[in-house]
């Protein structure tokens, strides 16, 4: 809606400002302080715009907001995390900063941006007096960046209950395209036990479990299949004591990505199904899937559809990204819910020290998504 980007961009500078005084609040998910204190940012902000909000609190993880905004019978459900990947003290070294049409700082693609969308879209439909489609539920999590343990059955739960789902993770590529498919995620931990010896006077005596890992290793990356998306990559492995001494632990941690759920289920029993080659070493391999695979839907292809409508006269075309990091879409759209994914930030570099997002398109997503809320 035209009225809705002439709004978003003559409060262009207001929702910079408050994207930056997010920025500035560090939330590192572990952080339980940092993240607590951004949820009652959002918490006061959603409020002055009239919206209903409960914070669910948790006892590890920052405490996750609930907000309802509008009515109607029909739900739909708006998914922010406000967790980043950046240990706090990220912002003393990259404070926040705009260079070049770029804003800079940490967590602000993935995904402040789009909290800051949200905030505005509302701001924005508040005070032109237009109305939403369906009640907006929002869910605020603290915990995606560690597979949303503690969020994950609340967005599994509100999603059966909605009509569509927005997830405002950034956008993919330099038009900020909607991911409308993502990889599906494992992850998975082995562990190999051997026996330790002394590498000199009797090593027939032990059995290395760095060998023993040595193999899994590459039998892991044996499932790699580019072509049709799968990929099993060993991110971190340790074990031994000292130089001298047949090795008796070792382990390995393992990332799977997959483009469908058959593929999910086959290769989550292969690796779990691995044995040892080493006579007497053991291998005990834990895990499985975390975020099922996205694959595109009927349903979703008609909702890209409908706002494809919505943000032509806004000059946003918006195009279909499939992508292999994850995100909590995954678990709505496991729920048979159309989700449409990357509605927040267009820029570059999530959880890298490039993060940045442009600043011309910020206005311009704030009014995608309210016009997508207000339905036309
Ligand atoms: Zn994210």
């Amino acid at each position: 809606m035209k009225e809705l980007l002439d709004y978003a961009q003559e409060h262009a500078d207001e929702i910079l400002q408050t994207l930056r005084d997010m920025v500035e609040i560090e939330s590192f998910s572990s952080d339980k302080g940092g993240v607590d204190t951004l949820s009652a940012y959002i918490r006061d902000r959603l409020e002055e715009l009239g919206a209903q909000v409960q914070t669910v609190s948790q006892d590890e993880a920052g405490d996750h907001l609930i907000a309802d905004w509008g009515d109607g019978d029909e739900q739909v459900l708006i998914l922010c995390h406000m967790d980043t990947v950046w240990p706090a003290g990220t912002l003393e070294e990259r404070p926040f900063r705009i260079e070049n049409g770029l804003a800079y700082g940490p967590g602000i693609l993935d995904m402040k941006a789009g909290i800051a969308n949200s905030i505005h879209a509302l701001k924005a439909i508040r005070s032109l007096e237009l109305k939403t489609q369906q009640r907006v539920r929002f869910i605020l999590n603290s915990d995606e960046e560690m597979g949303s343990p503690t969020s994950r059955q609340l967005i599994e739960q509100e999603a059966k209950r909605s009509s569509h789902v927005f997830c405002l993770e950034p956008g993919a590529g330099p038009t900020g395209a909607l991911k409308i498919g993502r990889k599906g995620v494992g992850m998975f931990q082995v562990k190999v036990t051997g026996r330790a010896a002394h590498a000199g006077n009797e090593p027939e005596k032990g059995i290395s479990a760095i060998e023993e890992l040595a193999h899994q290793v590459l039998a892991l990356h044996g499932f790699t299949n580019l072509e049709i998306g799968t990929t099993v990559n060993v991110g971190v492995m340790q074990g031994g004591a000292v130089r001298n001494q047949v090795a008796p632990n070792a382990e390995a941690m393992v990332d799977l990505r997959v483009a469908t759920a058959a593929e999910a289920e086959r290769v989550t029993r292969e690796i779990l199904a691995l044995t040892a080659n080493l006579p007497g070493a053991k291998l005990e391999i834990t895990g499985g899937l975390n975020r099922p695979p996205m694959e595109k839907t009927p349903a979703t292809g008609q909702l890209l559809e409908w706002a494809r409508k919505i943000a032509g006269p806004l000059g946003v075309e918006l195009e279909e990204a499939h992508v292999g990091g994850g995100s909590d879409a995954q678990f709505a759209a496991a729920a048979g819910i159309p989700v449409l994914d990357g509605l927040g930030g267009v820029g570059e570099g999530p959880h890298a020290d490039h993060e940045h997002i442009s600043v011309a398109a910020l206005p311009r997503r704030t009014a995608l998504l309210a016009s997508l809320l207000v339905g036309e």
